[in-house]
């Protein structure tokens, strides 16, 4: 199994970049993202829980996007590999992952950094709000979002870096460009 986690502040175009590498490398793709706007819209228990919380901007609690996760990973035994798209954004979730992984004789094998500055973020999302319709699009939930990364999620690289698993790569420019740099990350750890 590979298993390769895609790492970068919102708008960094962590999904774009996710839909090119299942195509190419046929991994299962898991957004914690999606699978909660997914319980949001079919109003389960999970999604009447989180609804408030991705609305505000904030970090869903660890407990629970922990468990959410193991159970999916769970639920598709037969996959050649992970791409983790939103996951960890938190420490104790990267060592949660680890654990998880290692148990099953698995591990991260690469962790690709999508590097883009700030500026170029609101700028995306901005865009992005035009079509997409989401909530935590607005201008003062995204920022309450880049907060949260900048407080909590950067510290995952660390994390990863001192396992030397991240590879850096230049987050703009033309998607097909960026794709490129991640294949040959890809092919040098696959
Ligand atoms: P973005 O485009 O900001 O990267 P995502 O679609 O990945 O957004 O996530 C949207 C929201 O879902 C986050 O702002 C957060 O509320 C929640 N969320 C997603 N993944 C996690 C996670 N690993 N831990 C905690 N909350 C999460």
């Amino acid at each position: 199994m590979y298993n390769l986690v895609i790492f970068g502040p919102p708008g960094a175009g962590k999904g774009t970049q996710s839909e090119k590498i299942i195509e190419k490398y046929n991994l299962a793709h898991i957004s914690t993202g999606d699978m909660f706007r997914m319980h949001i819209s079919n109003d389960t228990d999970l999604g009447k829980k989180v609804k408030q919380i991705l609305a505000d901007g904030m970090l869903v609690p660890d407990s629970i996007t922990i468990d959410m996760l193991e159970e999916e990973v769970k639920s598709k035994p037969d996959v050649k590999g992970f791409i983790f798209d939103g996951f960890p954004r938190t420490v104790p979730q990267a060592e949660a992952l680890d654990k998880f992984l290692e148990n099953k004789g698995l591990k991260i094998n690469l962790v690709l950094q999508l590097d883009v500055n700030q500026e170029i973020i609101k700028e995306r999302i901005a865009e992005r709000q035009k079509v997409s319709g989401r909530a935590d699009d607005d201008a003062d939930k995204l920022v309450k979002r880049i907060d949260e990364y900048f407080s909590k999620t950067i510290h995952v690289l660390p994390y990863y870096q001192s396992q030397d698993k991240v590879t850096k790569v230049n987050g703009i420019g033309k998607i097909d460009d960026i794709f490129e740099q991640i294949s040959s990350a890809i092919d040098n750890t696959i």
